[in-house]
């Protein structure tokens, strides 16, 4: 599996700064003169053609990049002169490539440890970095394609790691996930055992939300000046919150799951959009970032070699999960008439969910 990292590197010394720096400035250049030499070449040119008609004089031209930088290049460049050729709305002048970062082919960039080893300026340079715990087993598998960018005067690398799969295990159950209505997500297995509800801070996102509202009131009326910095900080603030709640969440609900050796069950969201389910279940999923939460399941589990299935989830909280007759909901309580059963209605809900997973062998 691919995984992109990102890591900050530590503020590098004058003479490093200085390497970086005009490596950055060298790689724009080399890729606006990619970009001119794709033009001078006309129509749809390929990458043979054109590395044949400008790579000898690049390569003289910028004696201090590394072949694989020049190469790398020439690819970004092939990339934006394409997608520019493709706009309609193109204009005469050619795009130009104005990032500060530098793109470094995987073979010629080396880790070790807490250390990043890149061609700079004709140098090669260790460079320190900061690696998060989480990060670290990540750093000895093979690595793609490394990205130095420059951010607000600071260096980030970017990275993509391929990442051994754990073959799944056979579960011996299922936790059933329900979006819940109070609480994000909440699980349970068939048998009841875990009773599991995740979190609260769905309240906190509604109230963020009304701050912004009445902000936003503010900001139409243009009565207050700098208000949309306000609510430019605050939208931001919703939205990394709920990324980072997911992330919990997911790893939470993973671990546990591998503990148990058990799979996770999620209610299929793909149906939903196509309004094959009622109103409520809609208008549930707008209520926190679901679809992040459940990408940031799927991958996780595929890291920890958890099962995961989608199931339909028509239904699943108007049925009774002890018995499978129609039941009504009171008070936030599943009632089932049939069998007696008094349940919290996410609960019965994810109950279901869990029983329409494959059973064990
Ligand atoms: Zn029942």
């Amino acid at each position: 599996m691919e995984l992109m990292l990102k890591l900050k590197l530590f503020e590098p010394r004058k003479g490093k700064k200085m390497l970086i720096e005009e490596t950055i400035r060298q790689f724009k250049e080399c890729v606006n003169n990619w970009i001119k030499a794709l033009h001078e070449l006309g129509e749809k040119p390929s990458r043979t053609k054109v590395h044949r008609y400008a790579y000898k004089k690049l390569r003289e031209k910028y004696p201090q990049l590394h072949t694989d930088v020049l190469q790398e290049a020439m690819d970004l460049a092939i990339e934006i002169y394409r997608t520019w050729l493709n706009n309609p709305n193109k204009g005469e002048k050619l795009p130009k490539f104005d990032s500060d970062c530098i793109y470094f082919e995987g073979r010629c960039v080396k880790f070790d440890r807490y250390f990043i080893n890149l061609p700079l300026a004709g140098k090669r340079v260790w460079l320190p970095m900061h690696v998060q715990a989480r990060f670290k087993r990540y750093l000895q598998y093979k690595h793609g394609r490394v990205i130095l960018k420059k951010v607000k005067n600071e260096y980030y690398i970017y990275v993509s790691v391929n990442v051994p799969e754990p073959e799944p295990y056979e579960p011996r159950g299922w936790f059933g996930v329900d979006i819940g209505i109070r609480h994000i997500i909440v699980v349970s297995d068939a048998e009841g055992r875990v009773n599991w509800f995740l979190n609260d801070a769905i309240g906190w996102k509604k109230n963020m939300e009304c701050r912004i509202a009445g902000l936003q009131r503010l900001n139409d009326k243009k009565v207050k000046k700098g208000v949309w910095r306000v609510l430019k900080r605050l939208s931001g603030k919703v939205r990394n919150k709920q990324k980072y709640i997911n992330h919990v969440i997911a790893k939470q609900l993973v671990l546990m799951a591998k503990m148990w050796r058990y799979g996770i069950a999620i209610e299929n969201l793909k149906g939903l959009r196509r309004g094959k389910v009622g109103k409520r279940h809609r208008k549930r999923l707008h209520k926190w970032a679901y679809r992040d939460l459940i990408n940031k399941i799927v991958y996780k589990a595929k890291l920890h070699g958890v099962p995961v299935v989608f199931v339909n989830p028509k239904g699943t909280s108007r049925t009774c999960s002890r018995c499978g007759e129609k039941g009504r909901i009171k008070d936030r309580m599943f009632i089932c008439k049939k069998c007696g059963l008094k349940l919290d209605r996410d609960l019965n809900a994810s109950r279901n969910i869990a029983l329409r997973a494959p059973p064990p062998p």
